[in-house]
């Protein structure tokens, strides 16, 4: 293995070189430098880390297995594919084990309420699901255009007990949603604990979502060299904010033999803003929800309004420190468009049995393009980020099948 830089971000101001940071009002300031003080007496709390890994076993259903894609790998003719099966987890994806450790924090700090934004709606439902279990009251923020296309979604955070609010600002989808959430966490700071989906918004926000994803890495890594008793060549992950990417990637950032490589949203393309690729497309530095990071903006600084067939990649920004691995060339930022998602989608069902989400899709489609180009002997490790039952209308519909 090889171990030769030494990365120590974010520095004490939340900052990953350039990008992060805190960028709120004043009421929040306080908020969040309470938060960043109890999290992190609960991060030298092994007492929290037992409840949180508990959970994670007993409930979630960790550790989920690295599954060698023999036949998918066979039939491309070059490097092995391995899938990091988080769709296996409990609700479907990865987003449930920064649930359950922001749901513990809250716990901890004596909150009884707690919020969320959703855009697709995974998040929302993982944050419902968590709050059933830990008994706390759930208010979960919803631009009203997603509560119309994402119905099921709506339905099973509902039944889970939460109260799904409906923003009717901006664009009535996920960036105004958060911005509603953000309010709504100024004005009830003494009781409510605002749980955020990715790894992104104000410090403290990207290093703790970062710290509860990083168990996808520090399994794969144990499994890898259980399984072929090394690492991978290439860890691939889609981003959106960026969580499941730096799960997986932030144990292997000191082992630079891994090439790491994220996957943005292509959309439509990169010219033009019909995609959700902001490091990809070049997007300048700019501000949203918080933090400081690549952002897709027109040239009067407005948010552009993006593009993807996939719900969970569709945000103009990208957490800061994707920004900053991207500026000190540690991670590899690069696009896979719909069509070559939705070709990775339908080969992985064919090929192995298993429906991935079309967020996962986006890093499945980069390991198909590139497996063929390298050895037999390679290793591509993917980050199967969750299930894609909730895509098959989706699908249907872009196969021009009505379900
Ligand atoms: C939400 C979601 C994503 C995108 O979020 P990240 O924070 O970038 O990981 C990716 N995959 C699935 C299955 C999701 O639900």
């Amino acid at each position: 293995m090889t171990q030769t830089t030494s990365y120590t971000a974010p520095d004490e101001n939340g900052f990953f070189g350039q990008h992060g940071g805190m960028y709120v009002s004043e009421t929040l300031i306080a908020a969040l430098t309470e938060l960043k003080q109890e999290y992190a007496k609960a991060k030298a709390d092994p007492e929290f880390w037992a409840c949180f890994y508990h959970d994670l076993k007993y409930y979630v259903g960790r550790p989920s297995p690295v599954y060698h894609a023999e036949r998918l790998s066979k039939h491309l003719g070059g490097a092995q594919i391995y899938l990091k099966r988080e769709d296996l987890n409990h609700s479907g994806a990865h987003k449930i084990n920064n649930t359950i450790g922001q749901a513990l924090l809250a716990q901890r700090m004596g909150k009884k309420r707690v919020i969320a934004e959703t855009g697709a709606g995974q998040h929302g439902v993982a944050s419902a699901t968590v709050a059933a279990r830990f008994g706390m009251e759930c208010v979960v923020f919803m631009g009203a255009e997603d509560i119309q296309r994402q119905a099921p979604n709506v339905y099973r955070m509902k039944l889970l007990g939460a109260k799904v609010v409906a923003v009717e600002s901006g664009s009535k989808t996920l960036k105004d949603a958060m911005n509603e959430a953000m309010r709504e966490w100024v004005a009830r700071v003494d009781d409510t604990f605002y749980i955020i989906g990715t790894a992104a918004g104000p410090m403290p926000y990207p290093k703790m979502v970062r710290d509860f994803q990083c168990v996808i890495g520090n399994e794969a890594r144990e499994q890898m060299q259980a399984l072929i008793h090394r690492q991978p060549d290439v860890a691939a992950a889609c981003v959106g904010g960026g969580s499941n990417a730096i799960g997986l990637f932030y144990p292997y950032i000191n082992d630079t033999a891994v090439r790491l490589v994220g996957v943005e949203a292509g959309g439509l393309g990169l010219s033009g803003s019909q995609h959700a690729a902001p490091i990809s497309s070049n997007s300048p530095v700019g501000v949203l929800h918080g933090f400081r990071s690549y952002l897709m903006q027109d040239e009067f600084g407005q948010i552009s309004a993006t593009h993807s067939v996939s719900a969970g990649l569709d945000y103009p920004g990208i957490g800061p420190e994707h920004s900053h691995l991207h500026d000190i060339n540690r991670v590899e930022y690069t696009a896979a468009d719909d069509k070559a998602a939705l070709d990775a989608f339908h080969a992985l069902c064919r090929f192995e049995g298993i429906i991935p989400a079309l967020e996962s899709s986006h890093a499945l489609a980069w390991a198909m393009e590139n497996a063929p180009k390298m050895d037999k002997n390679q290793v591509i490790l993917v980050n199967l980020s969750g299930r894609g039952d909730k895509d098959i209308n989706t699908v249907a519909k872009l196969d021009g099948i009505g379900l």
